[in-house]
C-alpha cells in the first residue's frame, strides 16, 4: 500500500488503513506520518493496525519459521530485532579508563568476572571475559595487557583520537557494533531487517552478560547500549551471581500455572530504600522473545580486583568501524577541571554527620565542628543524607552543607586514621567511601544501624548529647586520635 498520509484526515486515514495488510509497509506509512504532519492519533492508529496484522499472521510460539515482521513487533515495543533462537556466550566487561589508566571499577568488575566466569566454566561449557576499550591510543592499546592481566581472556579495542573524551553518540554506536559483531543493526524505516555478525574472533549473536560502572560516563553508556541491543540494565549493582532460577510468571514462561528453570541465569543485586533493602533483579527471556546481554551496572568498590598477572596469555581485537562524522556533532571545543574544592583526604580524623542531626541541623553542624576542632588534623564530612535533605540552616554554618563534603560512592573516599559517623545509619553508597579508615566510631541511636556492622567502636546514644562529651574528652586529653576500647 503506497499511502501518503498526509494527503488525509485522521478519520478517512483509519478508513484506507483497514484495507491495509502488509506491516512492513504500514512502517513506511508510520514512517511518512511522523516526518510530516506527525499527528499523535494518526500515528496511534497505524500503529494499532501494524499490531492487529502482526497479531493475525503470527505463527504458533514453537513454529521454527518466525517471519522478521513478526520477530519485531511484540505488543509494548515495535520496530526492534528481538531474536529467538540467537547464540549468546561470554561475559563482557566495559573498562572506563581515565588518564590512560584503568579506573578502580575496571578492575574491580574484571577481577569478578574472571570470577564469576571461573565458577561458570566448571559448570558449563568454556566461555570468555572479554574486556572492552574505547579511546584514544593511551586508553585503548596502551592497556589491553593490563586488561588481560586483570583477568580477561579477550581485549577488543576501537582506538581513534577522537574518543579522547567520552562522548555519548559514538561511544554507544561503537559498543553496541562490537557487541553485535559488527552485524547491522535492523532499520524499520528501510524494513533491513539486519544482518549476521561479521567479527571473526567469536560465533555468537551478542554477549550473554554484560558489566558496566556505574560511574558518571558508565551510566550513561549503559542504559543506551543495551537498549541498541534490545535488552534490559540492572542500574548501581552491588552484588552478582549466576544461578539457576525456578520461575513461574507466565509472560516468562509461556506456561500459566507452571514452574519453568531457567538456566545461567545473572543475578544482579542492588540495594534499594538508601541500602536497607537489597533487590535481585533478573533479565529473563520472553517465550517468543530473548533479551541479552543480561546487564547491569556495578557501584565502585562493590568488588575486589584480582593480583594482576602479567604472564596471562589473552586475545586483542582491534575493533574495525567507520565513525560517522555525524556522531562527533557535538563539539568539545575546551574543558577544564573541576575545582576540587574541599579535599577530606589525607586528615588524620574526619567527623561525618548524617541526617540524624534533622532534629536541629544548626546545632548539629556546630557540635560536628567543635569536634573537628579539638583533633589537630580533622576535617568535616558528610553524608549523602544531609546533602539532600535541603536543612534550613544559619548562615554561619551554611557553607558547611555543601555537595563538596560529600562521603561516599558519588562523593569523596577517604580512609583517614579515625573516622566518627555521627547520625548515619551506613548505606552502602556511604559504606564504600569509609570503610578502609583505620578505626571507625560510630554515633546513633538505633543499636540496629547498619553501620554497627562495619565500625570498631559502636556508641549507642544521640549525638546532640554523645558528641559534645567527645569534644570535652579529646579536649580534656582523656582520648587520643585513637579512639581507646571501652567494655560498654
Ligand atoms: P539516614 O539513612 O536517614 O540515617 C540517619 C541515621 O541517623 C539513622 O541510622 C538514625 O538511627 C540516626 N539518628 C537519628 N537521630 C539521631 C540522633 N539524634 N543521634 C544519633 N543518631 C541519630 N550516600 C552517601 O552518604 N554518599 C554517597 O556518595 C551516596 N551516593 C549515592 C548514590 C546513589 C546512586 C544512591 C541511590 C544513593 C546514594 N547515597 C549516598 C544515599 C544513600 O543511599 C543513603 O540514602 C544516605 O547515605 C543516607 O544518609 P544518612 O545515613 O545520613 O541518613
Amino acid at each position: 500500500m503506497d499511502l501518503n498520509p498526509s494527503e488525509y484526515t485522521v478519520a478517512e486515514l483509519k478508513q484506507k488503513l483497514a484495507a491495509a495488510d502488509d506491516p512492513a509497509k504500514l512502517d513506511a506509512v508510520l514512517a511518512a506520518e511522523q516526518a510530516g504532519k506527525d499527528r499523535k492519533t494518526a500515528s496511534e492508529a497505524i500503529r494499532r493496525r501494524i499490531d492487529e496484522l502482526s497479531d493475525e499472521t503470527a505463527p504458533a510460539a514453537d513454529d521454527e519459521e518466525i517471519s522478521y515482521e513478526v520477530q519485531t513487533r511484540t505488543r509494548d515495543k515495535k520496530h526492534v530485532r528481538a531474536l529467538k533462537g540467537g547464540e549468546y556466550r561470554d561475559m563482557w566487561v566495559y573498562c572506563e579508563t581515565q588518564g590512560g589508566e584503568l579506573l578502580d571499577v575496571s578492575t574491580e568488575m574484571l577481577g569478578k568476572a574472571r570470577e564469576l566466569m571461573d565458577e561458570y566454566n566448571d559448570e558449563y561449557e568454556s566461555e570468555r571475559v572479554v574486556g572492552v576499550l574505547v579511546g584514544d591510543a593511551d586508553a585503548t592499546t596502551g592497556l589491553t595487557d593490563e586488561v588481560v592481566a586483570r583477568g580477561a581472556d579477550v581485549a577488543i579495542y576501537h582506538e581513534d583520537d577522537r574518543l579522547e573524551r567520552f562522548r555519548h553518540k559514538p561511544y554507544t554506536e561503537i559498543v553496541a557494533d562490537m557487541a553485535r559483531g559488527g552485524a547491522d543493526p535492523p532499520n524499520w524505516e528501510t524494513g533491513n531487517p539486519g544482518s549476521d555478525p561479521t567479527a571473526e574472533w567469536r560465533d555468537y549473536d551478542k554477549p550473554r552478560y554484560f558489566l558496566f560502572p556505574a560511574t558518571n560516563n558508565g551510566r550513561d553508556l549503559s542504559a543506551q547500549v543495551q537498549a541498541e541491543l534490545d535488552s534490559g540494565l540492572a542500574s548501581d549493582c552491588s552484588g552478582l551471581f549466576i544461578e539457576e532460577e525456578l520461575i513461574s510468571n507466565p509472560v516468562k514462561t509461556g506456561e500459566p500455572g507452571e514452574k519453568v528453570e531457567f538456566e545461567r541465569v545473572l543475578h544482579m543485586k542492588r540495594p534499594d530504600f538508601s541500602g536497607f533493602e537489597y533487590s535481585t533483579i533478573l533479565c529473563l527471556d520472553n517465550p517468543s522473545r530473548e533479551f541479552h546481554p543480561q546487564g547491569c551496572s556495578v557501584i565502585p568498590g562493590s568488588f575486589e580486583p584480582i593480583d594482576p598477572d602479567y604472564e596471562r596469555e589473552g586475545e586483542v581485537v582491534e575493533h574495525d568501524l567507520d565513525l560517522s562524522d555525524d556522531w562527533f556533532r557535538v563539539d568539545v571545543t575546551d574543558f577544564d577541571r573541576l575545582d576540587e574544592g574541599v579535599d577530606l583526604t589525607g586528615h588524620e580524623v574526619v567527623v561525618a554527620l548524617g541526617r540524624g542531626i534533622g532534629d536541629d541541623p544548626t546545632r548539629g553542624i556546630e557540635l560536628g565542628l567543635d569536634l573537628v576542632d579539638a583533633f589537630e588534623d580533622a576535617a568535616l564530612g558528610l553524608s549523602r543524607g544531609v546533602v539532600t535533605a535541603s536543612y534550613d540552616v544559619d548562615g554561619h554554618v551554611a557553607d558547611y552543607v555543601a555537595e563538596e563534603r560529600q562521603i561516599g560512592e558519588t562523593g569523596q573516599e577517604v580512609a583517614p586514621t579515625l573516622y566518627v559517623a555521627a547520625g548515619i545509619s551506613g548505606a552502602v553508597q556511604h559504606k564504600v567511601g569509609m570503610d578502609e579508615s583505620d578505626t571507625i566510631v560510630a554515633v546513633n541511636t538505633d543499636s540496629d544501624a547498619r553501620i554497627r556492622d562495619f565500625s570498631d567502636y559502636f556508641v549507642e546514644g544521640d549525638l546532640f548529647e554523645v558528641l559534645p562529651r567527645l569534644t570535652d574528652s579529646i579536649e580534656a586529653g582523656e582520648l587520643t586520635g585513637k579512639a581507646e576500647a571501652s567494655d560498654d
